[in-house]
């Protein structure tokens, strides 16, 4: 189709449906994107551009970003929305005015006289992490550019100053003194210590720490693991100290295991993982000619340790403010094992220990 005639079924869309949608396939390193032209005119609203996502998706968001305008809904830079992709925001940010006419190229035509102007709709990973945050998922960079250089500098300081402020959190504890805040749901922190009620602590987002008990934990399952007034009333997040935080956790998994959930303490589940694991138990076993059993168990606490204390100071740079936390990870992650393997042990006995 010749530029006159596409200009023609452009024109005619946007006198049929007000506006009209372009998708532009992936090239090279660049990734496919899809736009509107119409909108500005037919609505007196940005025009709209989706890059990275699949065209038929992204034109269906075009058409509910023109149907929440026509409905009188509007959109701010830089706020989160609900109600485009189902179960997470997303966010809007300007298209500048080289990368309009850079990646717009329908939307002079139509307007030749007018100023232009377009928002771009951003979309995060699927851990709902956007761009400029913490862990995103590398693809979601490379196939969503955020055509808005500065929106995405500023996003980023932003969020920097938010987990500065947040690690730097401290909290003067009756029992421990001056140590590192944590957030912990009332049940856990009232009875934590004496009833099993299940520990939940997801992954840190912006170096918080916190945790909440089970029953906490099924309420937000059925919301899909939003927060909001009902679950939050129920939870009635406390603050606490780092150390009562960490009191707790032990408890917890020692009252009942099966109830405890840490995100960032998990076993992979690979077997590469346990190949290698393999191998140093492969040596014990071989040791076992030349020395007593419990020896050997001995020194290989001693032995994983020193490894440990070699890995922790060759990869942590705050070590000063994070020692307690390294630790308690450390041994938390040694207590789930060896629940897990005296449990593993005890159904399979025969099967592992010939006599
Ligand atoms: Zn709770
Ligand atoms: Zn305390």
């Amino acid at each position: 189709m010749n530029r006159d005639s596409y200009r023609k079924s452009v024109l005619s869309n946007i006198k049929k449906y007000d506006f009209h949608a372009t998708s532009v396939l992936a090239e090279n390193e660049d990734p496919q994107y899809t736009y509107s032209t119409g909108i500005q005119e037919s609505q007196g609203k940005p025009e709209i551009i989706i890059i990275g996502l699949e065209s038929s998706l992204a034109h269906t968001l075009s058409c509910i970003y023109y149907n929440k305008l026509k409905s009188g809904e509007v959109f701010k830079i830089g706020v989160e929305y609900s109600g485009f992709l189902k179960g997470c925001k997303v966010m809007f940010c300007k298209v500048p005015k080289d990368k309009l006419e850079e990646y717009m190229l329908c939307v002079p035509w139509i307007y030749e006289e007018n100023e232009n102007e377009a928002i771009q709709l951003i979309y995060p990973d699927d851990n709902e992490l956007f761009s400029w945050e913490k862990g995103v998922h590398e693809s979601i960079i490379r196939e969503q550019p955020i055509l808005d250089e500065k929106f995405l500098s500023d996003k980023k300081r932003e969020k920097q100053n938010a987990e500065e402020e947040m690690s730097n959190k401290k909290i003067i504890c009756d029992n421990h003194g001056e140590q590192k805040m944590t957030l912990v749901c009332q049940h856990l922190t009232v009875d934590g210590k004496s009833k099993a009620l299940g520990f939940y602590q997801p992954k840190e987002r912006f170096n918080d720490i916190q945790a909440w008990c089970a029953a906490c934990d099924n309420e937000l399952e059925k919301v899909g693991w939003e927060w909001n007034d009902e679950n939050e009333a129920f939870s009635s997040i406390k603050l606490l100290c780092y150390q009562c935080f960490s009191e707790i956790k032990a408890k917890q998994i020692e009252l009942n295991p099966e109830k405890v959930q840490l995100d960032d303490e998990k076993l992979p589940d690979d077997d590469e993982f346990y190949d290698l694991a393999g191998k140093f138990i492969d040596l014990a076993n071989d040791l076992t000619k030349d020395y007593d059993i419990s020896e050997i168990g001995d020194s290989f606490i001693y032995a994983a340790s020193r490894y440990n204390a070699f890995e922790t100071v060759m990869t942590e740079d705050n070590l000063e403010d994070n020692r307690q936390k390294i630790i308690d990870s450390f041994c938390a992650q040694y207590r789930m094992s060896l629940i897990d393997n005296l449990k593993d042990y005890e159904k399979n006995k025969e099967n592992y220990i010939k006599k």
